[in-house]
C-alpha cells in the first residue's frame, strides 16, 4: 500500500531500527517505545489487521511470525523475565497504524489489567 507506514518501512523509504527479516516478516524498534523494549513484528505484504483473511489463510506467514516472536525475545533477553506480546485491533483497543502488527514490550514490568 503506497502510503502505508509500515509498508514505507519495508519498501525502505523510511528508516526503522531492524531488529529480524525473514521471507515473510520483518521486526523493528517501535519509534515511541513504551517499554525499555518495544518491537514491532509485521508481515511483508499488507494486511489490515488481525482479523484479516489473509493472515488466517497463509499459515506459513502465522509460522513465521511466531518463530520470530520466540527468536526476537530470546535474542533480546526477554524471556527470562517475561513480556507481553499485544496487537491492538480497531477504534476501542486504539489502533493507529492499519497494517497488522504485534508489540513485543519488556524490559519492565508491566501491570495488568491494560489500560
Ligand atoms: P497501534 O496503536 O497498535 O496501531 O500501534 C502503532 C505503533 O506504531 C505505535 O506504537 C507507534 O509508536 C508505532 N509507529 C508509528 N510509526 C512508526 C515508525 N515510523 N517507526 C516505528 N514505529 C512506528
Ligand atoms: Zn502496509
Amino acid at each position: 500500500m503506497t502510503d502505508c507506514v509500515f509498508c514505507r518501512i519495508i519498501r525502505r523509504e523510511i528508516p526503522a531500527n531492524i531488529v529480524l527479516e525473514t521471507e515473510k516478516v520483518l521486526a523493528f524498534h517501535d519509534i515511541n517505545p513504551e517499554a525499555p523494549t518495544h518491537v514491532l513484528v509485521i508481515p511483508k505484504k499488507h494486511i489490515a489487521n488481525i482479523r484479516d483473511e489473509k493472515l488466517s489463510t497463509d499459515p506459513d506467514l502465522t509460522t513465521e511470525i511466531f518463530q520470530a516472536i520466540q527468536k526476537i525475545t530470546s535474542d533480546l533477553g526477554l524471556a527470562e523475565d517475561g513480556f507481553r506480546v499485544v496487537v491492538n485491533c480497531g477504534e476501542n483497543a486504539g489502533e493507529t497504524v492499519h497494517h497488522l502488527h504485534f508489540h513485543l514490550l519488556g524490559g519492565r514490568e508491566l501491570t495488568w489489567p491494560p489500560g
